[in-house]
């Protein structure tokens, strides 16, 4: 009896001051990939700037034509990538507008999004970066795949947020 009271105090005690030990977010990072389900994880993460008093960017990755198709398709691609590049730049000032992201906070980058959105949380010192998770196949039937790369490579914290089934 003495001892569970014991126990039960040393466990308020430690976890009060692991609470007040534990630091803010202070600049949170959402990455978005423009679908529906971005509305889903980019409420998360403005609910945690919201208690945290954050920064709050957003990052959406174009993957180049060239990566996904190499040099299979003899054609010149630029002007299609172009073309991407221009409706995803509209679509993405128009979420991040829903989401009062100022335009110096929004980013548009092209590569593989899970490597650019590990690169760009060290770049502009996020300490939290937001992502959508579902299953597919392999591990990624757990995070997805997108999720468990930027988890694998990530400077800071990862909060992968649940999305579709
Ligand atoms: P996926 O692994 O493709 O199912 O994507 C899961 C999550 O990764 C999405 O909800 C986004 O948070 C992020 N993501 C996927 N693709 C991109 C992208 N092109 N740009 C930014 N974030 C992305």
């Amino acid at each position: 009896m003495k001892y569970t009271r014991n126990r039960v105090n040393f466990a308020k005690q430690t976890n009060r001051k692991w609470c007040m030990n534990m630091a803010d977010y202070t600049h949170i990072l959402v990455a978005v990939d423009l679908t529906e389900e971005s509305r889903v994880v980019a409420t998360r993460a403005c609910g945690l700037q919201k208690v945290y008093s954050a920064n709050l960017s957003c990052v959406h990755v174009i993957e180049p034509l060239s990566l996904a198709y190499g040099g299979d398709i003899p054609v010149d691609l630029s002007t299609i990538q172009e073309q991407v590049h221009e409706t995803a730049k509209s679509h993405l000032t128009e979420f991040a507008a829903t989401l009062d992201i100022a335009e110096e906070n929004q980013y548009l980058i092209f590569g593989r999004p899970e490597t650019e959105i590990d690169t760009l949380a060290q770049q502009i010192g996020a300490d939290l970066i937001v992502v959508g998770s579902h299953g597919r196949h392999g591990i990624a039937l757990l995070l997805g795949s997108t999720a468990t790369g930027v988890l694998h490579g990530a400077p800071c914290d990862v909060l992968a947020v649940r999305v579709g089934t």
